[in-house]
């Protein structure tokens, strides 16, 4: 290739004096080279060697077979052009040639070296139009914008075939048509009334507009209208481009979709409710109205992700969703937080009461139980609920107060639902100074356990005790189980102490033996979390193997909700007890749902009735009748009973009558520490010796 300044022209000449002649003449311009090939031989040698701008034939070169050279030489040139000398364009050969059209001619016998150099010029020019032509040609076909051109008066004379795939019109059906053929009657009158005045007056129009395809699907484009040939009047044509934003839009809507939607329930998520809740509390601000703002927490989901895993638990959360869904108006929204919380917002309630309404219909649907993958699960949930304008001007107070609402519900019993009270944010602050304690009362020897006896009421003997825990709080005094296990069951600190325990327990026993007292037995409150771990079995196998105890001198308790729960899983766990030989029995039994067909297949040994349903049994109708239905239960099932919380000699007395049951409560003693239990326990055999 020659320089960017020279030009190389291989000129293609049989007569060497012609040739001779040429190049004498072209030496004058510094800016020209000149190749000479005398035979057709040499002239395609040298264009396969490349750096050739222009080739000056000979018509009349005969290649080996007599033929004219014109199609070699046009097949080895490339992009250089090729100028064909010859005798003259009248000639049979020119004329034939002439037909291919892009060639340039110079008569044969022209030597004159300006003549020669216009003509050389003149050919390179064409050549670069061509090819300009070719690229544009090339992107018109080729882009994925559709291009329509259309002449001064809006007719389309050209479209391409990314016009043709967008809108599905053919060239023929649109050219000599108007463009409004595409219109898909979105934008008015007006729009395109601007649109035209901005072309005529600045040349150009870009934005976005809605169209119609062939078919009828209307769709979204980017157009940019330019005019060609200066503007206004000036115009000649007019060329619009597109690009068809449908793709781009759907995009968009995902990505917003995924940025405001909880991938796996649909639900709105934080941002969008957030949103939400803003532009209630302004119309709420204008039209004076409240609105309600709801946090819901599910009750067991924890122990359900964790023992049956996250797939189930994402299931779960799905059935949760739907459920809200179904529960609420359309004007509500529901949204989730993440985990297992959930948010219902309700714009314009008119009284409390009617939030109460809702909250208990939530509640009512969450606490229908689930069955998934085989296992019927019972979730539950607890509901805190904030008003505006009486618990918080904005978003992040409402939340934080909906919040605090629903750690009280939950502090209540689960299930239900609470209103937040000003006084809330002070015990929210207790409660977290209560965890950190609990999290250090291990370490620091804070626990101790108090031991409560069970007696047989018909011999009056005693049958075992229960272990209770205590909190010995360094400044608080003895703090309730009632208070901190619910505490330790959210935080998980409940494995550990539940670990402690039983250690503790299987300690107590072996000092018990040392101190002659063999044939006790104790039963040791085991909390769901703690229930539902794989490793309970094993974990309690081992400690009474550690310390040489029997299995019948260990009793675990559950609490009718705990079993309830998860049924399957605990019919599973519950044999694997079981199979280690230790004794179970269901806690505070009438306050959970029992399912009397799984009762019937749980590997149960004893039912321990609430103290509710003892309290006052001798007056309370209800009461009785409760007692004595679950007495027959047990006797149908085979299961002792032991009834809890014995205050009076009245209860007593009605208990007695029922049938043989075993009683617990504050009329034979306190729960108390270990050595006093000793003494306890040394008296009262005393008091039941014969004859005393
Ligand atoms: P629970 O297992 O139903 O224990 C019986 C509760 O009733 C005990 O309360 C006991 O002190 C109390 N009680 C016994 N007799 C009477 C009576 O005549 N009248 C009245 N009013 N109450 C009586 P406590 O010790 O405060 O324990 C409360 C609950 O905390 C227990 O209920 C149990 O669910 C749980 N808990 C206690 N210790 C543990 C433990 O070591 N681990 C776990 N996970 N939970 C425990
Ligand atoms: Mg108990
Ligand atoms: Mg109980």
């Amino acid at each position: 290739m020659a320089s960017s300044n020279t030009t190389s022209i291989l000129l293609v000449e049989e007569g060497e004096i012609a040739a001779r002649a040429v190049m004498a003449g072209l030496e004058r311009f510094p800016d020209l080279r000149v190749t000479w090939a005398a035979s057709l031989a040499e002239c395609l040698h040298t264009l396969g060697e490349g750096g050739i701008d222009v080739v000056m034939l000979d018509a009349e070169l005969p290649d080996r077979a007599g033929l004219p050279p014109i199609d070699a030489v046009l097949a080895a040139s490339g992009s250089a052009p090729v100028i064909l000398r010859t005798a003259g364009l009248s000639h049979r050969r020119g004329r034939e040639v002439e037909r291919r059209g892009g060639l340039d001619y110079l008569a044969k016998d022209c030597i004159d070296p300006a003549a020669i150099r216009r003509v050389v010029l003149q050919a390179l020019e064409r050549r670069t139009q061509a090819e300009d032509a070719r690229l544009h040609a090339q992107v018109f076909e080729h882009v994925s914008e559709g291009i329509t051109i259309t002449d001064a008066r809006g007719t389309i004379i050209s479209v391409n075939p990314a016009f043709c795939r967008i809108t599905g019109y053919s060239p023929e059906e649109v050219i000599g048509k108007n463009p409004r053929l595409l219109s898909s009657g979105r934008q008015n009158d007006e729009f395109y009334r601007q649109m035209w005045s901005t072309l005529l007056r600045t040349g150009s129009w870009s934005g976005e507009i809605w169209n119609r395809t062939k078919s009828g699907r209307i769709y979204p484009e980017w157009l940019s209208i330019s005019a060609v040939g200066g503007h206004g009047a000036a115009a000649s044509h007019y060329i619009g481009v597109f690009l068809d934003l449908s793709n781009m839009k759907r995009h968009e809507e995902t990505i917003s979709h995924l940025a405001h939607h909880d991938a796996l329930t649909g639900l709105p998520n934080r941002l969008l409710l957030q949103d939400r809740v803003q532009h209630a509390i302004e119309i709420a601000r204008r039209d004076g109205s409240q609105i309600g703002l709801m946090f819901l927490d599910l009750d067991r989901f924890k122990i359900v992700n964790d023992s049956l895993g996250h797939v189930v638990g994402d299931e779960l959360l799905k059935v949760v969703a739907e459920r809200l869904r179904q529960a609420l108006r359309r004007s509500d929204t529901v949204a989730r937080l993440g985990g297992d919380e959930f948010i219902v917002m309700l714009p314009g309630f008119r009284t409390t009461g009617e939030l109460a309404d809702v909250a208990e219909k939530i509640a009512a649907t969450l606490d229908k139980p689930v069955t998934l993958a085989g296992h019927t699960l019972n979730v539950g949930a607890s509901i805190g609920i904030a008003t505006f304008p009486r618990d918080g001007q904005d978003f992040d107070t409402l939340m934080k107060n909906a919040d605090t609402a629903m750690y009280r519900a939950k502090q209540t019993g689960r299930n239900t639902f609470c209103f937040y009270d000003s006084r809330m944010n002070e015990q929210a602050l207790d409660r977290l100074k209560l965890e950190e304690a609990l999290r250090r009362a291990l370490e620091r020897g804070e626990f101790e356990l108090y031991y409560q006896p069970q007696i047989a009421l018909q011999t009056g003997e005693v049958t075992g005790v229960e272990a209770l825990i205590r909190w010995n709080h360094p400044e608080r005094g003895v703090i309730s189980p009632a208070v901190f296990i619910p505490v330790a069951e959210e935080t998980n600190l409940i494995a550990l102490i539940g670990l402690w325990v039983l250690e503790e327990v299987c300690r107590q026993l072996v000092g018990w033996r040392a101190a002659g007292l063999t044939d006790i037995r104790v039963a040791v409150n085991v909390s769901g979390r703690q229930f539902l771990s794989p490793t309970l079995a094993d974990t309690i196998a081992d400690l009474l193997c550690r310390h040489r105890l029997a299995p019948s001198q260990l009793e675990i308790e559950l609490t009718e909700s705990t079993v309830m729960a998860e049924p399957e899983r605990a019919i599973d766990q519950l044999k694997r007890l079981r199979d280690i030989g230790i004794q179970v029995s269901v806690d505070d039994f009438g306050t959970g749902y029992s399912s009397l067909s799984y009762l019937k297949r749980l590997p149960l040994n004893t039912i321990k009735v609430d103290r509710s349903f003892v309290r006052d049994i001798h007056t309370q109708k209800d009461n009785a009748a409760i007692v004595s239905a679950i007495l027959g239960l047990a006797e149908a099932l085979d299961l002792a009973i032991v009834a809890e919380g014995v205050e009076n000699e009245a209860e007593e007395t009605h208990l007695r009558q029922a049938g043989p049951i075993t009683v617990q409560g504050f009329l034979y003693a306190q729960p108390m520490p270990a050595d006093r239990l000793m003494g306890w326990l040394a008296t009262c055999r005393n008091a039941a010796a014969p004859g005393s």
